[in-house]
C-alpha cells in the first residue's frame, strides 16, 4: 500500500500529507495563485493550513526579498491578498 504523497511546507519546513496542505500553483515569472483544490496546472509549492504558516508566508511575499524567492516581483503582494482572502474564508466558513 502506498503512503499518501508528502510535501514540505515552504514556511516552516515540516513534511505533511500533500492533501492537508495549501497548494500555491503557477510559474516563476508568470504569477501564482492559491490552489486549495490542488487542480491547477503548473508548478506548485505548499503551505500548512495553519495561521503561523499562512500569515507568515503572506508577510514574507509582501517584501521584495521574500517575493524574489519565487520570482513574484510586485505580484507577491497581490498573491498575499488572495491567500489572505482564501484563509479568512477557510477559517470562518
Ligand atoms: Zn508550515
Amino acid at each position: 500500500m502506498h503512503r499518501n504523497p508528502q510535501r514540505t511546507c515552504v514556511q516552516c519546513g515540516s513534511k505533511t500529507d500533500k492533501r492537508s496542505l495549501l497548494r500555491i500553483a503557477g510559474k516563476a515569472g508568470a504569477g501564482w495563485k492559491p490552489d486549495p483544490e490542488g487542480g491547477r496546472p503548473g508548478r506548485g509549492f505548499y503551505l500548512c493550513r495553519k495561521s503561523e504558516c499562512v500569515e507568515g508566508f503572506v508577510r514574507r511575499i509582501r517584501t521584495p526579498k521574500g517575493a524574489a524567492r519565487w520570482k513574484m516581483g510586485t505580484s507577491g503582494a497581490a498573491l498575499g491578498e488572495q491567500i489572505s482572502a482564501w484563509w479568512a474564508g477557510a477559517v470562518n466558513g
